[in-house]
Formats: structure tokens, C-alpha cells, sequence
């Protein structure tokens, strides 16, 4: 029994040694582990480490963060505060470093950014334009002066240095950051007397046109200063004709003998397309006045044959100006007659009044065109045709206007077959009878045969004119820029 009392006693030391040697095994274990897994914070800079900026960028930070990290247990999830140091002279020239700083199990740690402002840009160097001159004879070169501005340094003027070589002035200025700019300007000394300079020299040459636009000139007195005013020019031009024509330039200051100067101008015509007779014996229906009330039903016809025309068009209809439009698109030719169609007025409303008033006329029916089409058209048909007399009353105007259109790049076309219906009120087959020994009696293979396009009788002749000719081996054509002008004598 006394073994029985004893045994527990002794194996309740054993048990205890046990769980002690077990607790102490299990406490060292866990230090080396704590030991091993080394738990410190790890600092990461947000964006780009180094920086590098322009002088006056403004730096933004983009600040760092930091996480717990260990060996054995990895990142916790841990929230760390990082604390930024930016130093205060970020903006100036030079290199910064921005500093992250956090603590974590009471150690602290550091991260840091590296900031470089630099300046690359040159100062700017101005020079003051003072006038055509900037020296005299006696006094020599007369600085009208310059500045100088650094967007880091500020004003720079007086660090600008200034050479005079031969008749060239040179100004160079250098930043703190040896950014260097430079300007130069030509000494140029004022006349010790009057002066005309014509621009564009004494001879020129321009393309006929119907106004004539002198390049300029530049005066000056004997001080240098400019004195456009007191020049009077002298001579006449006619832009539209070709030849050689002088004007004179006299310059009055009124001290001393007057300046001339005198300048050579030569208008020269555009280039136009020659005409050439066509291959085949060929009948070019032109129709003029139009468009008008019949116009649609003539291009109906036109169309069933297919059968291209030309239109000499006006804006005596306003109401049908939208068939030139369908007129272009269905191949026809489509040229200028005249807006107004008024030859018959003795004042400056008809057209034959003066090449001014002929071509303001002209020229408004070619807008109408080209707004209608897209297409700008250089050919064109004079009402009454370049042979009229109507023009009387201003003596010359077409013998003028027969040269300076085609001066001007135009090409005028004429007729050689009248269908005869200007003349009254006709019978379709008479209009057609006429057209027919039109065509029969021209010797050259073409005919251009003139029709309007606003007599209904003259339209109703077509059908009939085109089965005839198709019948007797024509071929019909528009005209073009290369077709021929059968041009009429000019009487007027
Ligand atoms: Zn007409």
C-alpha cells in the first residue's frame, strides 16, 4: 500500500517536466521564428525615382509608401504613415532630394527622391525697329535699341553685348545657366538726298488683267525720313492690252531739284489654248439667252439622242438658273453669254459701255456658273457676237474687248450658221431649213450653228436638225477650249 501512495507523487513531476520542457521547447521555437522572419517596414517611391524638370515646371510629388515585409510571413496587411520632406528651394536651379521617412516596430527607415531643375532656355533678345535707317553720314550708326529677358535671370539688357563689324551690328547675351542668344542687324545710312526706291525695280512685267496694281515704292527725303506723300506718278497703263508702258514717279520735297524715277511695265497676255479644226465633219449646236422656259424640254431632247450642246447662258430668267446646273452635269459645254444681256441702253448699264462695265457683266455671269457647277469657265460668246454693231454708240469697244478678253485667258467663240431666230417669230421648219443649208454651205467641216434657247420654235427645230445630221454622217460635239472660234469680222 505504501508503494501505491508513493507512485503518483512521482508521476506528477514527470508529467510537469514534460509540459515545461514542451512549453520551453515551443518558446524557443517561436523566437527563432520571429528572429528569422526579421519584420520591418519596406519604403517604395511613387512614380519616377529621379526627376528631372524645366526651370518655372512646378513639381508635383507623388509621394511613397510602406508596407510591413518579413521573411517568413511575408507583407502584412499593416498601415504604416510615411512622412514627406520636401525641401524649400524645389523650384530654384540645381539638385534636390525629397526625403520619405516612416517608423515601424520602433525602427525607423528612409526613402528618398532625387529632383533636378534645370534651364535650357535662351533669354530673349529684342531688337528695336526704328525706321528704314539707323545711321547717318555724320553722326554713324544710331543704336535704336534692344532688351533682353531671361524667364530665370529677369531683365538681361545691360548684360547684352554689342560688336559693330563692317556695316553689320551683333548683340549676343548669355543666362546664368549659359544658355546663349544672338540678333544682328545691317547698318543702313539714311540718304544725304531725296530718294525714290521703286519696289520691285524699274522693269516689270504683269499678266493682262483689268486693273493694274503697282508693286509701290518707298521715298524719302533728304533726311531719311519717309515721305510717300509728296510723290506724284504719272502715265497711263491699259492692263488688258498687252505692250511695253512707262510711269514716272516724281518726288517734290520742295527744297532742291524734284526725284524721278521711272519704271518699265510690260502686260503680257495669258496663255490660251490654240484651237484645232476637228477630225471628223462635226455640228457644235450652241444655244444662247438661256436658260429659260424651254430649256428643260431642249435638254430632253439633246438627252434622247445624246447629243451634246453648248449653252452661251444669261440671267434674264432667274427663275431658271438652276438648269445650268443640269446642263453642266449631262456634258454639255456651259459659257459665259452676259448677265444683263442690256446691248441695247446708251448709258453705263449696257454692257458695251466700257471694258469695265463689259467685264463687271461678265464676270457676274461666270460666278453664277461657277456656283451652279464648281467649274470656272474661261469660254464665252459677246451678245450680238464680236461683229455687232449695237456697240456703236462707244466707238472702239470691241475691237478693244476682241483683244483684251483673250488677253485675260478667255476665249471668245463665235457662229458661223444663223438659224435665223433672233429675227421674229419663225415657223420650226424654216428655223430647221435654215440650219440645214447653214451647215450644207460652210466649207471648213464644222459648223457652229447659233439657236436660243428661250424661242420655243427654234427648240422645237432641234429634233429634226440632230435626225438630219445624224442621218447625213455628222457628228455633234460642244465646245471646248480647244474647239474652233469661227470669229467674226470686227466692226465696231
Ligand atoms: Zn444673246
Amino acid at each position: 500500500m505504501a508503494d501505491a501512495s508513493v507512485r503518483p507523487v512521482k508521476k506528477k513531476r514527470t508529467v510537469l517536466i514534460v509540459i515545461l520542457t514542451v512549453l520551453a521547447l515551443l518558446a524557443a521555437l517561436a523566437a527563432a521564428a520571429v528572429l528569422y522572419d526579421g519584420r520591418h517596414a519596406e519604403i517604395t517611391v511613387i512614380g519616377p525615382g529621379d526627376i528631372t524638370l524645366e526651370y518655372g515646371e512646378s513639381y508635383a510629388d507623388a509621394g511613397a509608401k510602406a508596407t510591413s515585409a518579413g521573411r517568413l510571413f511575408g507583407e502584412l496587411d499593416t498601415r504604416i504613415d510615411v512622412y514627406a520632406y520636401l525641401p524649400k528651394d524645389i523650384s530654384e536651379l540645381g539638385e534636390h532630394e525629397v526625403k520619405y521617412f516612416c517608423s515601424y516596430l520602433g525602427r525607423s527607415y528612409e526613402a528618398g527622391r532625387k529632383v533636378t531643375v534645370i534651364d535650357t532656355v535662351k533669354p530673349v533678345l529684342e531688337l528695336e525697329y526704328s525706321g528704314d535707317f539707323n545711321a547717318t553720314v555724320d553722326k554713324g550708326f544710331i543704336e535704336p535699341g534692344y532688351s533682353a529677358y531671361d524667364a530665370h535671370d529677369g531683365d538681361l539688357t545691360s548684360r547684352v553685348i554689342v560688336n559693330i563689324s563692317g556695316d553689320m551690328v551683333y548683340y549676343s547675351v548669355s543666362d546664368s545657366s549659359g544658355n546663349n542668344v544672338f540678333a544682328q542687324r545691317e547698318i543702313l545710312y539714311a540718304p544725304t538726298e531725296p530718294m525714290i526706291e521703286l519696289i520691285e525695280g524699274p522693269e516689270i512685267t504683269v499678266t493682262a488683267a483689268i486693273s493694274y496694281e503697282d508693286p509701290g515704292f518707298k521715298a524719302y527725303d533728304a533726311k531719311g525720313n519717309r515721305v510717300n506723300e509728296l510723290v506724284t506718278v504719272e502715265g497711263e497703263i491699259t492692263p488688258y492690252l498687252t505692250g511695253d508702258y512707262e510711269l514716272t514717279y516724281t518726288l517734290d520735297t520742295g527744297f532742291g531739284p524734284p526725284v524721278v524715277a521711272t519704271r518699265k511695265v510690260t502686260v503680257v497676255a495669258k496663255d490660251v489654248p490654240p484651237s484645232v479644226a476637228p477630225a471628223e465633219k462635226t455640228i457644235y449646236l450652241t444655244f444662247d439667252d438661256g436658260p429659260g422656259p424651254y430649256t428643260e424640254q431642249l435638254l430632253d431632247i439633246l438627252k434622247k439622242y445624246n447629243v451634246k450642246a453648248t449653252f452661251f447662258v444669261t440671267a434674264q430668267n432667274p427663275d431658271y438658273l438652276y438648269l445650268i446646273t443640269r446642263e453642266y452635269n449631262e456634258g454639255h459645254g456651259v459659257a459665259v453669254h452676259t448677265y444683263s444681256h442690256d446691248i441695247y441702253s446708251k448709258d453705263e448699264n449696257n454692257v458695251y459701255s466700257s471694258v469695265e462695265a463689259y467685264y463687271s457683266d461678265f464676270m457676274r455671269m461666270r460666278d453664277i456658273i461657277y456656283d451652279k457647277t464648281g467649274y470656272y469657265t474661261d469660254m464665252f460668246r459677246f451678245p450680238g457676237g464680236s461683229s455687232n454693231t449695237l456697240s456703236r454708240f462707244n466707238p472702239g469697244i470691241m475691237t478693244t474687248l476682241t483683244q483684251a478678253m483673250p488677253n485675260m485667258g478667255f476665249k471668245a467663240f463665235d457662229w458661223n450658221v444663223s438659224s435665223g431666230d433672233a429675227e421674229g417669230r419663225r415657223k420650226p421648219e424654216q428655223i430647221r431649213q435654215n440650219v440645214i443649208d447653214g451647215v450644207q454651205s460652210v466649207s471648213y467641216g464644222y459648223a457652229v450653228v447659233l439657236q436660243h434657247d428661250i424661242q420655243d420654235f427654234s427648240v422645237e427645230a432641234v429634233e429634226d436638225i440632230i435626225k438630219w445630221g445624224l442621218s447625213n454622217g455628222y457628228k455633234f460635239a460642244a465646245l471646248d477650249m480647244t474647239a474652233p472660234r469661227t470669229p467674226h469680222a470686227v466692226f465696231n
